[in-house]
Formats: structure tokens, C-alpha cells, sequence
């Protein structure tokens, strides 16, 4: 068997590690204790080899080494943008000997009193935003918890940011004392996540566990693009904070930016937002609106925005279009959204704007797409 082929414990659940360590045999009254070590080892020091698990004899050392690795999804490639983002480009493991590794890309955002990482969810989406390049994707899949957790260990390895190391101080900020380099996860990726919800729920769990890789719940943010059966489940399951990919306030328009619309229109979506669970004026919604030039940005659709959303605690975040290639619309002109932004803002909503970061290499919302499909898409071209 080579180092490859053998299973990664790397984003793997309690219940995972458990039963990995089941099936090496370990007796019943020693899991729990060797699930804790491992766990130790691997979220909170980040470790890569089974060698440096210093308190678990070396005779168990062995046979983990045996039949598992430490191995994580290979970075291949990372772009630096001036502004201090970085996107990666992560082939995940192959889950069979024919499937050669899905690639997904995940982005760093560090600002000054945070980090935020912007994970993904699924492979491409199956949804079709009209105004966003990962649905024009065409390779699609669900990833797995562990490969969820994956990306935040990638992260840590690359930032040198595990609880239980020494943070780094060549210059990567954020600055703020005691602040992680990676505070906090957003799942805005590729992929809708409530498509998703067994596996998302389950890499949450491991997000936030105060013994390993403890990022506080309130600090991971799940995007819907408004998946309504599943939006009170994500809460219940999760108690993730919610955000919602609005981006109109008619539903003639948000059929067709957001098609999935016409499955769950604006007033369902809504109800959902109201009842969900543990969302207060502390706890608040965030609400994602893409400003797209001429089509949703007008000051009608600003009032209309404050009046839809009057009784649900809200935060709204007001998104400059990233344009893509191909792509469809163009983003508002910056007066516009400053108007935009005032009439909402004059209505109780405070700082409203989303800076664009990353957007010198394409790692801006809405932007990412997988290396291959982009290859892929680009031989297709050169073909006809
Ligand atoms: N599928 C989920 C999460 C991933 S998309 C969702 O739709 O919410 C994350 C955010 O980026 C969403 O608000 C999405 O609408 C937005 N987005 C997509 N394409 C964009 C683009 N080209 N410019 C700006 N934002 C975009
Ligand atoms: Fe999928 Fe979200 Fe993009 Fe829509 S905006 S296609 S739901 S990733």
C-alpha cells in the first residue's frame, strides 16, 4: 500500500477517529482516551507524523502509521495578492483509483483585528446564479466533512496559526493582540452548504471544538443562497451564524439572478430568517446583496430592501459586482452604491459595503472556479 493510498486522519469527527481506531483492534475501554490524544495532536499542534504523538506508545504509533496518514490535500498553487489575500488551489485526496482529485479553491482574508476563511462546500454548485462563476461549473460534488475540515488545516499549516503553536511574526497580520490568524470561517465558497448540511454540520462540529482547532460558533458564518426547508435544521444542528445571498427584493428579479427562487420565493425565505433559531439583535442575519449595474441597484430597491427586512434581525452587506470573464453584468458604479448604501444606512444599518479583496487574482466572491473546469473551459475554446 503506498503513503497515498492509506485514509488521512485529517478532518476527521470524534466518531471518525473512534471507529478508525476500532478498526485497528484497540480495546473498547481505550478509545475514548486515544481518540482524545489524537485529537490533541492533531487539531491543537497541528501535527504531520505520528512520530511526534509523544504520549501514545510507540508500539500504537506504529500501527497508525501503518494503516493511516497525516496526510493533507496538496496546495497547488497559492497567489498573493497586494492586498495581503491569498487563494489556494487544493486538490483534495482521490477518493478512488480512478478519480485523479477534485480541486477546490479556498481564500484568506486577513484584516486588521481578524482572519477570515472563505471555505467551500461542495466541488462547483449545482444552483446557476446568474451572476456567479462557480455556477457555470460543471463538475459537481459534495465534500466530505473531513475534506470541509481540510481546508482550515491546510490553512493553519501555511499560516503556522494551531492553538498550540507559537503564532508566526513575519508580518502576517492581522495585528490585533491575541488575535488568530485564522478567527473566522465563512462558508462562501464554492458550493451551496445547506446542500450539503450532514457533512457541513459534521466539520463544524470539528471547527469548534474547544480542544482542537476552537473557533468560536459565533465566528463561522454559513452562506445560503436560500435552501428554505433546511435553513431552521442549520440552526438547530449547527448554531452557525446564518448569511443570506438576497441580491433582489422582487421575486420576478431574484428568479432570475438566484433561480433557486422560484423554488423558495423572497416571503419563505424571510419567514425562515425570522424563525431562525438564536438569531437576535446580538445575533443578527447577515443579508449579501451583489450590486449589479442598472439591474437591483436603484434607490426604489434600496427602500424596498430596508422595508422587506423590517422585524428580522439584520445585517446587510452590500457586495461590488466581481466581474468574471464572460460574465453577464457589470457592478454598480461607486456613486450608486454610495447612494444605495446611504438610504440603507439612514435607515439603521451600519457600514453596509463589502471591500473587494483579492480581486488582482480572481479570489473575490463569486470568482472561484477550479483550475481544471478553467483549463478545461479554455481547451474547449481553443478546440472550435
Ligand atoms: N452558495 C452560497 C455560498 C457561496 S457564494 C450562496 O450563494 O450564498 C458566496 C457569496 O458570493 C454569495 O452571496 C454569492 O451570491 C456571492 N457572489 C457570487 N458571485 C459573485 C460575484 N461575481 N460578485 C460578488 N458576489 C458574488
Ligand atoms: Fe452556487 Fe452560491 Fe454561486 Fe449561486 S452564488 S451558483 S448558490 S455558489
Amino acid at each position: 500500500m503506498t503513503q497515498t493510498q492509506k485514509p488521512s486522519l485529517i478532518g476527521e469527527t470524534r466518531q471518525g477517529l473512534a471507529a478508525r481506531l476500532r478498526a485497528l483492534d484497540l480495546p473498547e475501554r481505550e478509545i475514548k482516551m486515544r481518540v482524545a490524544q489524537l485529537w490533541n495532536w492533531i487539531y491543537f499542534h497541528g501535527a504531520r507524523d505520528f512520530d511526534a504523538m509523544l504520549n501514545v506508545s510507540k508500539m500504537l504509533r506504529a500501527r497508525l502509521a501503518e494503516h493511516y496518514t497525516l496526510e493533507r490535500p496538496e496546495i497547488v498553487s497559492e497567489q498573493v495578492s497586494n492586498d495581503g489575500t491569498r487563494k489556494w488551489l487544493i486538490r483534495l485526496r482521490p477518493v478512488d483509483a480512478h478519480d485523479k482529485g477534485a480541486e477546490i479553491e479556498c481564500v484568506y482574508i486577513p484584516e486588521e483585528d481578524r482572519g477570515t476563511l472563505c471555505v467551500s462546500s461542495q466541488v462547483g454548485c449545482t444552483l446557476t446564479c446568474t451572476f456567479c462563476h462557480t455556477g457555470t461549473q460543471r463538475l459537481v460534488r459534495n465534500l466530505t466533512a473531513q475534506e470541509i475540515v481540510a481546508q482550515l488545516v491546510v490553512a493553519r499549516d501555511r499560516l503556522g496559526d494551531f492553538p498550540g503553536l507559537t503564532p508566526p511574526t513575519d508580518g502576517l497580520i492581522p495585528k490585533g493582540d491575541g488575535v488568530r490568524a485564522v478567527s473566522n470561517v465563512v462558508f462562501m465558497g464554492m458550493g451551496e452548504p445547506l446542500y450539503n448540511l450532514d457533512h457541513v454540520s459534521d466539520a463544524l462540529g470539528v471547527l469548534s471544538d474547544g480542544e482542537g482547532l476552537s473557533l468560536s460558533r459565533r465566528r463561522i458564518t454559513v452562506s445560503t443562497s436560500g435552501v428554505v426547508p433546511q435553513i431552521g435544521e442549520l440552526g438547530a444542528r449547527t448554531g452557525a451564524m446564518l448569511a443570506i445571498s438576497l441580491h433582489a427584493v422582487r421575486d420576478d428579479l431574484r428568479d432570475k439572478l438566484v433561480p433557486l427562487n422560484k423554488k423558495y420565493p423572497i416571503a419563505e425565505l424571510l419567514q425562515a430568517c425570522r424563525d431562525y433559531p438564536g438569531a437576535s439583535n446580538a445575533r443578527r442575519i447577515t443579508f449579501e446583496y451583489v450590486m449589479l449595474k442598472e439591474i437591483n441597484d436603484s434607490d426604489a430597491d434600496a427602500r424596498e430592501l430596508v422595508r422587506l427586512l423590517k422585524g428580522v434581525p439584520a445585517k446587510i452587506n452590500l457586495i461590488p459586482f466581481n466581474p468574471w470573464p464572460g460574465a453577464p453584468y457589470e457592478c454598480s458604479d461607486w456613486e450608486r452604491i454610495e447612494k444605495f448604501s446611504d438610504i440603507v444606512f439612514n435607515a439603521g444599518y451600519a457600514s453596509p459595503v463589502r471591500t473587494p479583496r483579492g480581486r488582482d487574482i480572481l479570489a473575490a466572491c463569486g470568482q472561484l472556479k477550479s483550475e481544471t473546469e478553467k483549463l478545461r473551459a479554455r481547451a474547449r475554446l481553443a478546440a472550435q
